[in-house]
């Protein structure tokens, strides 16, 4: 069990009922817990070279907000044939210290807690039918551009972002919800494909629209 030496609370997070929640737990296993109230919200170590940054941290934990978003689509890094993997970031770096861990040396070593994390509930609930449009927009392309597309494309990771956004603040946790919003936001969708990628270049009516009574594209 994770029992830090000390908390950093992000002004943001100060009186956030997750902060006052996590540092009740805390006190119940270490009442000398040592609270640092960051003003005006900035993060510093108090220790200098990597290895006392990395240590410090294993003791500690910041509480703070996060601002982007809970759950993203992965891109695997490498010239891979591709699934579309969603992550959850429910923390931010791990307070074990397993020696063969990539994360000892590749990540930035603050340990986070987020005190907003209610927030991902809205975004857990529509994530599966998220997840089935996301796909969906992965084939258009494919279709579009007439080949396969063993990686994602450049483009859909942000597109996605930005879709599962949209399906939460909709609410839109049905198949039939998802699919009425998919066929009445083809163009807002391909919009954004446009503005988030520089390759994916392809007419929006003879390309990509689909007539939902046909269930064709044009081209086809
Ligand atoms: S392997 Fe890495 S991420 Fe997993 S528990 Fe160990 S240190 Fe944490």
């Amino acid at each position: 069990m994770f029992i830090p030496k000390r908390i950093y609370i992000k002004r943001d997070s100060r009186y956030d009922a997750k902060t006052k929640d996590i540092l009740a737990r805390v006190r119940m296993c270490n009442p000398g817990v040592v609270i640092i109230n960051l003003d005006p919200g900035i993060f510093k170590y108090p220790v200098k070279s990597p290895r006392d940054k990395f240590l410090h941290m294993k003791e500690s934990a910041i509480i703070s907000r996060r601002i982007s978003p809970f759950i993203t689509t992965f891109a695997s890094p490498g010239d891979i044939v591709e699934d579309l993997t969603t992550i959850l970031n429910l923390g931010w770096m791990c307070a074990a210290n397993c020696e063969f861990c990539y994360l000892q040396t590749n990540q930035t070593p603050e340990h986070y807690l987020y005190s907003n994390i209610s927030d991902a509930e809205k975004f857990i609930r529509v994530a599966p039918v998220a997840h089935a449009a996301i796909l969906t927009i992965w084939t258009q392309i494919s279709y579009s551009l007439k080949r396969a597309l063993l990686k994602i494309p450049e483009g859909l990771l942000e597109t996605s972002d930005e879709l599962r956004v949209k399906f939460a603040e909709a609410g839109i946790n049905t198949d039939d919800e998802a699919v009425d919003f998919y066929y009445s936001h083809q163009e807002w969708i391909f919009n954004l494909l446009q503005k988030n990628s520089k390759e994916y270049r392809v007419s929006y009516i003879a390309d990509f629209y689909v007539d939902r009574d046909i269930g064709t594209c044009k081209s086809e």
